[in-house]
């Protein structure tokens, strides 16, 4: 289905780490793309300022751009004690930027969710999407993108909307602000001698620029086999075909 040269894209949280590497890829294949953040930190494409909590301001910037795709990559930074703030923004957030794509007719809505959804501390080796949410979450960030994630697939055929979540491990690359920064504040404070269990823990990293194109490709093929919940193996045919 050849629709994406018709498409407008918006990327929401687009100032960001991941999101502006997503509009810089957007970009450089020639797409229609504009930002809704919080912050501006880049002049290049047209910016609406505004919060996703506030679904009118959502609405303005989708009228105002005549979005067609939204690519949601907002939320605030892991590891903040503020459940109340996770919740606002993530949830109820998330829920206002679904109800305004509703009401404005966009097509379609990639959500960045989190691989920290399904992890409560115990190891997780070898799964796909089908496993469930952990009963307890592991913190309020991960509760509150789980939340989302729900609201996002449920969405999901509904008034015209086609949807789907990704889940990212950790995201490295340029442009990243907490990771490194964290790591170099570990090293100034001389926390160098803690080691958590037997040395041998794994964690998933992915190039951030792997992780923009993965939210590129999920809008190009959301409407022709991905949607909501889908068979794993099926896209992995998709995409390498
Ligand atoms: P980031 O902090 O660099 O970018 C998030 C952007 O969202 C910022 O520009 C911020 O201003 C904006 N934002 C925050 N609250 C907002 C609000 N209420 N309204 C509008 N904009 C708002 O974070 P990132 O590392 O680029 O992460 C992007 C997404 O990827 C997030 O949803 C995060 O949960 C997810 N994720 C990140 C990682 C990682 O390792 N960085 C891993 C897994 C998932």
């Amino acid at each position: 289905m050849a629709t994406r040269g018709r498409d407008s894209y918006i990327v929401i949280g687009g100032s960001g780490f991941l999101g502006r590497h997503i509009v810089e890829a957007l970009l450089a294949r020639g797409d229609v793309v504009s930002v809704f953040d919080i912050v501006q930190r880049y002049h290049d494409v047209p910016f609406y300022v505004g919060d996703i909590s506030e679904e009118d301001q959502v609405a303005s910037a989708l009228e105002k751009s005549s979005a067609t795709v939204i690519i949601h990559t907002a939320s605030p930074v892991a590891g903040i004690q503020d459940p109340a703030l996770y919740w606002k923004v993530n949830v109820d957030g998330t829920k206002a930027v679904i109800a305004a794509a509703q009401k404005k007719g966009v097509r379609k809505l990639v959500y960045t969710s989190s691989a920290g959804v399904v992890f409560n501390g115990a190891d997780i080796i070898d799964v796909d999407e089908r496993i469930p949410f952990p009963e307890k979450a592991m913190d309020a960030y991960n509760e509150s993108k789980a939340k989302a994630e729900e609201a996002v697939l449920a969405a999901n055929g509904q008034n015209g909307l086609l949807t789907v979540a990704l889940r990212p491990a950790g995201i490295f690359g340029p442009g990243d602000r907490q990771v490194m920064a964290g790591l170099c504040q570990v090293y100034e404070r001389n926390q160098l001698h803690f080691q958590i269990g037997d040395n041998n823990n794994l964690f998933d990293w992915t190039y951030v620029g792997n992780v923009a194109h993965a939210h590129l490709l999920a809008a190009d093929k959301l409407g022709e086999t991905l949607a909501g919940t889908f068979d794993i193996n099926k896209v992995k045919e998709d995409i390498t075909t």
